[in-house]
């Protein structure tokens, strides 16, 4: 029993140090990373229903660090942490709206593009004046930019949180909320927060195939939506079967791997391009 219990604590010990290694790499890495390009981001088409339409994107960060690509999943939480985030962001804004500006200048009718906003962003004073500064800058209409935020920045700070996101539809940017139904006050939130789109939490879709109750979730959310005024998109969808449902409770709007996986910045362009020679 007792070398039993000492394998697994190695085990423990080992996982945890192994860890902390890639931890203190990535914080070692991150300032020179940003400055070096090896952020990037990829761009995620959503797609309309029943046309199969593309109708905008959603933007997100890739390192492409030397040894190996890092996964969103590794280095984001450890930039919650430590106020990276907030720089990291800005700069995924800024390549959105280059994007933007490079649709335009194209030619195209420009697809809007949503960003994520970490919630501690919004311990920034300079919050919209910069997202104001960046539209200046590409010459863009603010509605082209969507901004994606989440529970957790509501839960921190709700009075400042609602009257960020007033300030935000006040100069004309949508908000969306992310990851919606995943948290503890996903219902309170909604009633004091005037948000233009509910994207329902992955986590739904990918059980509609087994629990009937996440279906009947998502159809009620749906119908939340159209009687509050706002689009749903669903995110997350894989399969026939998936789009099948969506298709039935009346859903509008999907970005998934079915249809799409995030993809850089000249594959996104060329998709605009096809989608919009007529
Ligand atoms: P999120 O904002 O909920 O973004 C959606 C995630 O789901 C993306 O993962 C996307 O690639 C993935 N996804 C989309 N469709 C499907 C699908 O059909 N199946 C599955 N299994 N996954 C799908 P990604 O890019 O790895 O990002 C993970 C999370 O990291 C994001 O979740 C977001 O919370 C965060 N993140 C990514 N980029 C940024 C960024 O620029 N800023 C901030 N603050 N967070 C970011
Ligand atoms: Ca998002
Ligand atoms: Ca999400
Ligand atoms: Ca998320």
């Amino acid at each position: 029993i007792k070398g039993r219990y000492m394998t697994r604590y190695a085990f423990y010990d080992k996982a945890m140090r192994d860890q902390m290694i890639e931890e203190q790499m990535i914080v070692r890495n991150m300032e020179y990373a940003l400055h070096e390009g090896q952020f990037v981001i990829n761009l995620q088409p959503v797609y309309e229903i029943p046309s199969k339409k593309i109708i905008g994107a959603e933007a997100l960060v890739r390192w492409n660090y030397p040894k190996g690509p890092i996964p969103p999943s590794k280095f984001i939480p450890i930039f919650e942490n430590n106020g990276f985030i907030v720089r990291l962001d800005r700069f995924v804004w800024e390549e959105a709206c280059k994007v933007l500006r490079a649709q335009i200048d194209a030619g195209y009718n420009p697809l809007p593009i949503s960003v994520n906003i970490s919630r501690l962003n919004f311990y920034s004073q300079d919050l919209l004046e910069f997202l104001q500064s960046l539209i200046k800058k590409y010459d863009l209409q603010p509605k082209m930019l969507k901004l994606e935020i989440t529970e957790s920045a509501y839960m921190e700070n709700p009075h400042q949180l609602i009257a960020m996101v007033r300030a935000f539809r006040g100069n004309g940017f949508s908000v969306l909320m992310d990851d919606f139904g995943s948290g503890f006050s996903s219902l309170s939130m909604l009633k004091d927060l005037p948000v233009d789109v509910l994207k329902i939490d992955m986590a739904f879709v990918q059980e509609v195939d087994k629990s009937s109750r996440a279906g009947a979730i998502m159809e009620s959310i749906v119908e939340l939506g159209k009687h509050l005024n706002m689009d749903v998109v669903v995110e997350g969808v894989e399969t026939q079967e998936q789009l099948d449902f969506l298709s039935k409770i009346g859903c509008r709007e999907i970005q998934g791997y079915y249809f799409a996986k995030p993809m850089d910045k000249e594959a996104f362009m060329g998709l605009v391009q096809r989608s919009q020679d007529i």
